[in-house]
This record gives C-alpha cells, structure tokens and sequence, in this order.
C-alpha cells in the first residue's frame, strides 16, 4: 500500500523492486525500439516475470540481444531512480495515464528513471539502476496479435 498525496493506493503488484524497475527500463525500451507501445499486460514476479505487447511478430535472436544490451546498458549506468507528484491534469499533459484507474487520486506520482523514462506508477521501485542486476530474456512468443516477453534477473 502507498500513500499518494492524501489518499492510500491499493496496487495489485506485488512489490518487487528489483523486477518492477526492469519492467520500466523494458518498457521504455521497447517504445524506443519499435514504437509499440508500452506493455498494457503484465505479470511481476520475483522469478521470472512477463509482459504482454500488442505486436504483429516475435521477435528475432537479434532483437532480444539488442534488447538486452539496451537494458543492461541503462542499468549499468547506474541512473537514480525518483519519484515526482503531478496535479492530474498538469501530469496529462506530459505522461500517458491511460492504464491509470479513475481513482487514482489528484495527485499523480510519476517514477523517473534518470533521463530515460518517466511514466505513472505506485509500486516499489530501487533507488538507483545497478540495485537491479542484470536483466535476461528467457523466451517470447506471439499469439493473437500479442508479444509475450518473459524476463528475468540474475
Ligand atoms: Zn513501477
């Protein structure tokens, strides 16, 4: 549970600071790759986690190295991870909230990953990139239109 200006939050993540930190990096990284959008599904475990993107392809060898190199490189570079609270309609302006609840209270908090990414969240998350480890893709696969990528820490 946070607390996010006045009112309590409840999130369904379970908190994993370690793989909800990858989960950004990985994110942004995809938008970045092949403008798909950010992951609109995902599962976040400490194991192994998931998440889902609209995509009309799996992914070659090539990709998922590149994506990897991508990753790591951005955790490597040890960015310092930080929170920032926007009124609503200020934080419409500059971020996506459309996986926002409509209750997701007045005040938007927004996690920072050095100047790489910036999207709403209320998990947990490390306080700078190296505490992450390094990040591995253990499979994708696509079904319906839908690009699974399984991810894990070492
Ligand atoms: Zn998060």
């Amino acid at each position: 549970m946070e607390i996010n200006g006045n009112q309590e939050i409840k999130s369904n993540k379970q908190y994993h600071p370690q793989m909800h930190s990858a989960e950004h990096i990985l994110n942004q990284t995809m938008v970045r790759m092949f403008n798909c959008g950010r992951s609109f599904s995902n599962h976040i475990e400490k194991k192994k986690s998931k998440c889902d993107y609209h995509f009309s392809r799996n992914l070659t060898e090539q990709e998922i190295e590149e994506i990897e190199s991508r990753v790591n490189n951005v955790i490597q570079q040890n960015l310092v991870v930080s929170e920032e609270f926007y009124s609503r309609d200020e934080a419409k302006t500059k971020f996506n909230l459309s996986k926002l609840p409509d209750d997701a209270g007045v005040k938007i908090r927004i996690i920072r990953i050095g100047n790489y990414d910036a999207c709403p969240c209320n998990g947990q998350h490390v306080s700078h990139t190296n505490e992450i480890g390094t990040f591995k893709i253990v499979s994708t696969n696509l079904n319906d239109n839908v690009l699974r990528v399984r991810f894990k820490l070492l």
